[in-house]
């Protein structure tokens, strides 16, 4: 299992998932699960010296904090005689492994991707079963509760079921099924038919190999095929960069973005956490992550890019926000994401591509079936065009206004755009 950063939704994952990583110790190796809190060199000096211990293994980790930790762990028990040793168990390849013709890493993804797929074929991995480890046995009841603080955790249960089995069950579905349409179904969110496996893969209990594995076996490598493998190269890529920044979840990787003359309002983030911006397709999608502690990433991309330029708020705030709520939350991938929207990250999406809500909803969510799934207050106004846009439909509006059923639009979507433009101007 991967111990990275882990916020507030992801707590209740974790919680889950090492419940069934216990049972399955015990089922399949009569073993225990130990847990230990504390600082990890401490901890494990303690453990070795206990029992005698020889050998220490991991999975290495990608932030340059982890790095620097697990290099010193890596070091002291070495010194102490005791052999470490390191494994690849997060990616396909290492960051260091994918380089350009004058040995740098890739600052855009799609060379990034074709060089990535053919160092990872090379290898010629084989799919493999673990069939034994030794343990140690050790007796004691385990009990222990990571869930987060607030209970809004409890519906999770209802969309997801953490653990290893459930993610083998996931991929063999998503195989047989809807990754032959991933390339056209892919970005509506109405449809809703990409895999869900990000929370498996950032909690470790299923690896990219292992998805790449069985696709390579089972699957013609058709547009659709070829369309989700990149989709998993764009997780690696994000952590190449994360391996080769400096902090990718605080600083703009393009210098020029530390001088954006970003707005502060505590309210209109309020407003936008909570779902309460009058832009319906916005609105919908932060009641989606709240519900499922997941969301379609087409809409990441609308929601960023209203905060980022529509409301003009650092990315960082939404970054941290998206951090706390996803159960997918990945140090990687998310801070990637974030600076791709903000148009400040490498191979970023420019920061004058502003997206629209409105051309978003008709060309993504035609019918307005999402929006009305999470706003069905909305179904009032009845026609697609007028859900997109509530307030240009007076009468219906104002009695929706009046029974505190929706909002006036945060922000005149033009208006707004402009002023982004305007702000870029100043550091371009
Ligand atoms: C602002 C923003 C924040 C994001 N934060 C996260 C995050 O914290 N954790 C996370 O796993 N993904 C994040 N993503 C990427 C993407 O939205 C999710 O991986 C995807 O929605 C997960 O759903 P899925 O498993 O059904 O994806 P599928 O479409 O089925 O894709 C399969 C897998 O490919 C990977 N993948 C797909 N798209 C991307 C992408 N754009 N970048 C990196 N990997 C990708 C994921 O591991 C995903 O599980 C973010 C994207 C944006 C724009």
């Amino acid at each position: 299992m991967e111990c990275h950063a882990t916020g507030e939704a992801g707590h209740w994952w974790l919680n889950e998932s090492l419940k069934r990583l216990q049972e399955s110790y015990r089922s399949r190796f009569g073993a225990s699960l130990i847990i230990i809190e504390g600082e990890a060199l401490e901890v494990l000096q303690k453990l070795v010296k206990k029992y005698k211990i020889n050998q220490v293994l991991w999975n290495r980790l990608y932030s340059p904090e982890t790095i620097k930790r697990d290099t010193i762990i890596k070091k002291t028990l070495q010194d102490q005689g005791v052999d470490v040793e390191t494994f690849n168990g997060h990616l396909l390849n290492e960051p260091w492994e994918v380089q350009n013709n004058s040995g740098q890493y890739f600052k855009v993804f799609t060379p990034y991707w074709r060089k990535a797929f053919e160092v990872y074929q090379s290898k010629k991995e084989k799919l493999e079963k673990l069939k034994s480890i030794n343990v140690i046995n050790h007796q004691e009841n385990l009990t222990f509760n990571f869930l987060p603080k607030k209970n809004w955790y409890q519906k999770f249960s209802k969309y997801w079921t953490p653990g290893e089995n459930a993610a083998q069950d996931q991929l063999s579905q998503y195989l047989k099924t809807n990754i032959d349409i991933y390339k056209e179904a892919r970005d509506r969110p109405d449809l809703d038919q990409t895999s869900k496996l990000s929370p498996y893969l950032r909690f470790g209990e299923i690896s990219p190999r292992t998805i790449v594995l069985n696709i390579l076996k089972s699957k013609k490598l058709s547009a659709s095929v070829l369309t989700y493998l990149s989709e998993i190269g764009w997780r690696e890529f994000s952590y190449s960069l994360l391996y080769y920044s400096k902090n990718l979840a605080s600083f703009p990787i393009n210098m020029k973005f530390q001088k954006f003359p970003w707005r502060k309002s505590n309210k209109e983030l309020d407003l936008w956490k909570k779902g309460k911006t009058g832009i319906p397709l916005v609105d919908a999608a932060m009641r989606q992550i709240y519900e499922k502690g997941w969301m379609h990433n087409r809409l990441r991309m609308v929601v960023g890019s209203f905060l980022v330029k529509n409301l003009l708020l650092n990315w960082t705030l939404g970054e941290r926000y998206f951090q706390e709520t996803l159960l997918d939350y990945d140090e990687a991938s998310n801070a990637a994401g974030w600076q791709w929207i903000a148009g400040c990250g490498a191979d970023a999406s420019p920061y004058f591509r502003v997206f629209n809500p409105i051309l978003q909803s008709e060309r993504f969510d035609p019918q307005a079936k999402f929006i009305l799934q999470y706003l069905p207050q909305l179904q009032t106004l009845q026609k697609p065009s007028s859900i997109f846009q509530p307030h240009l439909q007076e009468q219906a509006f104002k009695s929706l206004i009046n029974q505190n059923l929706y909002y006036e639009p945060l922000v005149d979507l033009k208006d707004s755009r402009n002023r982004a433009l305007e702000a870029y101007q100043k550091i371009k």
